[in-house]
């Protein structure tokens, strides 16, 4: 299977585009489609009837949690299925907005995703800490440990690995310095999950995931609490034992549990190493032949999908990202100034780079299905986007 993607279907007049943006969001992987659709015809009962159609979706429901809290290693009441990372997300922030003390704070890392840092503004105004990470864009584990000696949060989160740069967080260890200090720890794993093992996740206090980033279905996730209480965000019927009303998405859960045991298989077998090297091999030569071309995060563990790069500099970061869409490429930007207003990404500024760097990003991200032969047309693609904009910029005659 290749990343080149028909899209729209081929009788449209656009050409097939070669897809690098899975952090964004990832294809369904067939395999999760076809539980998808088995599962539409085969589990139409609401969970909640009484009748034997309800209860046998109540059953599959239960069966994919048993797997999920195996995978993660907790238990299976632990988890609550949502509608993704966000809503995963914002229930854990508004739980501790009602449960902690008035006077409680909520830490996490400058480069959390937004829907962490948005939801923290909101329900823990001035009771919240950004950490910034080092300039490999990794919190660093001693200045935390430092920082609890002196104070402490009632929670601190640490996403696993981070969308933009796709740098690995030391989340074990503050997971591990959270327990010494007696903080609870929530964990944003969106984008480990399906990249890397699941395994251990469960130790958190909380975690989040969501379906579409590694073969599933969007609107689907599931949030792992400790087993019993959290504060609801969703209130209406007892659904998810009175953690998340509303009518669970049986497909949907079902297929997420498809696409991740997959992954999964395909981390045990060790079909990811290779996959390192491909995007190894991207990098040494974009940084070979793009004079001024940056890595971000270079000395840190970085997931293997993910490539962010400081590109040489042109007038608007945007061109990039057009002029490979036109090329055939779909990649993205930390920054947009489309509308002519440029906000650089607040990743790339946590890491201590000057606002004008920080928009010179660019994010390649690629997913299980990407060859080794579309990293070289990628490659192919950014080395003649760049002639066209060396020329551009070439001073007239
Ligand atoms: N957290 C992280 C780290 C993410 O990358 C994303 C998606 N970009 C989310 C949370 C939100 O996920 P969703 O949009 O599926 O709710």
């Amino acid at each position: 299977m290749t990343a080149r993607i028909a899209f729209p279907p081929s009788n449209f007049y656009f050409r097939p585009v070669l897809y690098f943006d899975h952090n964004a969001t990832s294809p369904m992987h067939p395999a999760a489609k076809e539980t998808w659709s088995e599962a539409v015809d085969r589990y139409i009962g609401n969970p909640s009837s009484p009748h034997r159609v309800g209860d046998r979706a109540d059953k599959a429901l239960n069966e994919a949690r048993e797997k999920l809290a195996d995978l993660l290693g907790c238990h299976p009441q632990d988890i609550v299925w949502t509608s993704g990372a966000t809503e995963a997300n914002n229930l854990v922030i508004h739980h501790a907005a009602v449960s902690k003390a008035e006077f409680a704070t909520f830490w996490t890392s400058g480069i959390e995703h937004p829907s962490v840092m948005e939801p923290m503004r909101h329900h823990f105004p001035k009771r919240n800490l950004f950490m910034p990470p080092d300039e490999d864009g990794a919190l660093s584990i001693d200045k935390l440990k430092a920082s609890l000696a002196r104070r402490r949060p009632a929670i601190l989160g640490l996403m696993a690995s981070n969308n933009e740069t796709g740098v690995v967080q030391p989340w074990q260890d503050a997971l591990k310095a959270c327990r010494e200090n007696n903080v609870e720890f929530f964990c944003d794993a969106t984008q480990w999950l399906g990249k890397r093992p699941a395994d251990g996740l469960g130790k958190c206090d909380f975690v989040s995931g969501s379906a579409h980033k590694f073969g599933g279905p969007r609107g689907v996730g599931f949030l792992k609490c400790p087993e019993g209480k959290i504060e609801p965000l969703l209130r209406g019927g007892s659904q998810e034992e009175g953690r998340r009303a509303g009518t669970e998405n049986v497909p949907g859960v079902l297929a997420m549990m498809s696409a991740l045991e997959l992954r999964e298989s395909q981390l045990a077998k060790g079909e990811h190493p290779s996959r390192v090297k491909w995007r190894d091999d991207f990098i040494d030569s974009i940084l070979e032949k793009l004079a001024g071309a940056e890595l971000v995060g270079a000395d840190a563990d970085r997931m293997w999908n993910t490539v962010s790069v400081l590109m040489p500099q042109t007038d608007c970061q945007q061109r990039w990202v057009v002029k490979l869409d036109k090329a055939g490429f779909a990649v993205t930007t930390g920054s947009a100034c489309a509308s002519g207003k440029e906000e650089p990404s607040h990743v790339l500024t946590a890491m201590g780079h000057a606002p004008k760097d920080a928009g010179r990003v660019l994010r390649f991200s690629s997913g299980w299905e990407t060859t080794e032969a579309d990293w070289l047309d990628m490659l192919a693609g950014v080395l003649k986007v760049n002639e066209e904009m060396e020329a551009i910029a070439e001073p007239a005659a």
